[in-house]
């Protein structure tokens, strides 16, 4: 509202009407204007304190790709001042050797023939020269009658570095660094096109620890986790730098070697695989020794896709495992057998019902009078085919497939309702029988022996059960080994000497009886040392209260030894060797009948 006001009264004339109308107008328009200034003013100081403060790097490009202003967050970015930005064209800020894509992409952007959104990755280039991942968009702004672009950047090499992160734990083995089995197979597939194309030849090696299972089982865990670290340094200091070695799970680890000229070289390369692993590991403050089964399988002869390479280096693996260690090459007579193996496990399923496990029994006699006092239940198996077969050819298959619970199961009922029937006649013997570490770690084994002792009413010191280190330190063995020992029965230690258990460990257990591996009762009459460690055994188990029972005896030097060094009973084909229930049952027969003729006699 405007009023004026004169010093004479006057009336309003049209002129001055006019004159007024004019005036308020423009008084009006003026601060209509000053008002849309400001607010012009402070929404653009709102849009520069936005710009000022996002991290992002902010810039607006012109038509050509000039830029026309850049925020504080590129300056800091690119390391470039504003004002030397401002100008130039955007280019500036990418790798030269990004240039030409990036221009490619700005050019279609600016020309607005493909949509806004998407973003291009790029190089960035800072001041100083140095590049770094860089993500660009650039959408469009109408500003007035002027199109603006505004190009968004990001540094994105924290991002880069995790997704780098991601893909690289997704194709490697993380206790190792090694490649895992997916990056292996695609290495595989390359080589195999390779070698087609170039009418090459390659092999690949499988290769599998021996022993680690029980050597986890008895170290533990972690120090299962650094042998197979010392064994991949040890792997790959013996291969050259164009083979791929990989860890494919647990203690497998694959090898490809391409740069084979013949199939010699690839077998040397497994025998230097070999000769590597050959040395003790030292692991913690232990001496560990392993060593390992090579299955080789080479690109042609041996098939032409990843998968039939891999299983007929599996099939050769598998042969070598059977023969005792070293490396084998497929041959295709192999598979038949492996093939055989698959089987057998269903048929040994069957087999316990069916009533085709048999135990035999080998006597353990008492050093110092040389009679019998206990015997060992072995069990094999009487196949409708294959005859007669040792544990050693089924045992490991039950423990992979689990039908080592049955299994001991029958083992147990059979032993003691084989020793209820002994004692029954009069004869005064007990039983010894083999647990596997499988048959702890799932809590059944003190079940089974409980209602077992129940159904045949022996007494549970007649019982004796062998544990083989392993067995003794699987995770859950102490709460059960004391419940069994709280039950009456006996534990032995199985293989003494062969294991890499803490001794001190061992002998916290409520073991009565330790049986010295028959490694060393075998090397008596011949090996000194042998002679050492068995004396020291003896020592060490008598100290602590133990029976020490010597496995494998064969020779009268042996005895001799043992005798000398205070053993208290030996097991072996010298004694006996294992035999059917008929044959054991007689010669335990005729030593009681002994005994009594002896008795007789006496009175
Ligand atoms: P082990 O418990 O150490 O049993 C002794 C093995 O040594 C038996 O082999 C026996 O025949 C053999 N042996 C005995 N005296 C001599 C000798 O003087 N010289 C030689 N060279 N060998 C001798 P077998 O019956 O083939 O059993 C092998 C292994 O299979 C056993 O070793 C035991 O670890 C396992 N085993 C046997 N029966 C069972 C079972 O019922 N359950 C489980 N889990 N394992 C069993
Ligand atoms: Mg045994
Ligand atoms: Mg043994």
């Amino acid at each position: 509202m405007i009023s004026l006001h004169t010093w004479a009264a006057r009336d309003l004339d049209d002129g001055l009407v006019a004159v007024m109308n004019d005036v308020g107008s423009q008084i009006g328009e003026f601060v209509e204007r000053k008002r849309a200034e400001v607010a012009l003013q402070e929404s653009e100081k709102r849009m520069r304190s936005v710009l000022d403060n996002v991290s992002d790097g902010l810039a607006t490009i012109d038509q050509t790709g000039v830029i026309d202003s850049a925020n504080p967050a590129v300056v800091k970015l690119f390391g470039y001042a504003e004002q030397e930005l401002i100008g130039q064209q955007a280019d500036i800020l990418i790798a030269t050797t990004h240039r030409s894509a990036f221009d490619n992409y700005l050019q279609r952007r600016l020309k607005l023939d493909i949509p806004v959104s998407g973003a291009h990755e790029t190089m960035g280039k800072r001041k100083n020269g140095s590049l770094f991942p860089l993500e660009f968009v650039v959408s469009s702004m109408q500003v007035g009658a002027r199109h603006l672009f505004i190009a968004t950047l990001r540094d994105i090499s924290e991002r880069k570095a995790h997704t780098d992160a991601l893909e690289y734990q997704a194709l490697h083995d993380a206790l190792t660094g090694l490649p895992n089995r997916s990056l292996f197979g695609d290495r595989l597939r390359q080589a195999l096109l390779a070698a087609r194309r170039n009418q090459k030849m390659f092999g690949v090696l499988l290769l599998d620890l021996d022993r680690f299972k029980d050597i986890n089982d008895a170290l533990g865990h972690d120090r299962g986790d650094s042998l197979l670290q010392e064994v991949t340094a040890r792997l790959r200091g013996v291969l050259r730098a164009t083979d791929t070695v990989a860890r494919l799970g647990g203690d497998e680890f694959a090898v490809l070697t391409t740069d084979a000229k013949h199939p010699e070289d690839v077998v040397a390369s497994a025998r230097k695989i070999l000769a590597s692993l050959e040395g003790p590991f030292a692991i913690a403050d232990q001496m560990v020794e392993t060593g390992a089964s090579i299955g080789i399988a080479m690109y042609p002869v041996h098939g032409d896709d990843p998968s039939t390479l891999l299983r007929r280096a599996d099939v050769a693996m598998y042969v070598a495992k059977r023969s005792g260690g070293g490396y084998a090459l497929y041959q295709p007579e192999q598979e038949a057998q492996t093939l055989r193996r698959s089987g057998l496990a269903g048929e040994l399923r069957r087999a316990i019902p069916q009533g085709e496990l048999v135990l035999h029994y080998q006597p353990q006699i008492t050093l110092a009078s040389g009679a019998i006092h206990s015997v060992e239940a072995l069990v094999r198996w009487n196949h409708p085919r294959e005859g007669l077969m040792p544990p050693d050819r089924f045992i490991p298959m039950a423990e992979e497939t689990g039908i080592i619970h049955p299994l001991t199961a029958w083992v147990i009922d059979a032993a003691l309702s084989q020793l209820c029937k002994w004692v029954a006649d009069g004869l005064d013997v007990s039983v010894s029988l083999n647990v596997s570490p499988r048959n702890i770690e799932d809590h059944s084994l003190e079940e089974m022996v409980a209602r077992a002792l129940g159904n045949f009413k022996v007494e549970p010191n007649r019982l004796t059960l062998e544990i083989t280190e392993g067995v003794a330190m699987a995770a859950a063995a102490a709460k059960a080994l004391h419940r069994l020992h709280e039950m009456g029965v006996r534990l032995a230690l199985d293989d003494f000497g062969t294991g890499y258990s803490s001794l001190l460990y061992l002998m916290r257990l409520p073991v009565n009886e330790i049986k010295i591996d028959r490694s060393f009762v075998a090397a008596l009459a011949s090996d000194p040392d042998s002679g050492a460690i068995v004396r020291s055994a003896v020592g060490l188990g008598h100290n602590l209260g133990l029976r020490v029972v010597a496995e494998g005896l064969q020779d009268r030097i042996a005895e001799a030894v043992l005798v000398e060094a205070g053993c208290d009973a030996a097991q072996g084909f010298l004694v006996g060797r294992p035999a059917d229930e008929a044959e054991i049952t007689a010669l335990l027969m005729q030593q009681a009948g002994l005994a009594k003729e002896k008795l007789t006699e006496s009175i």
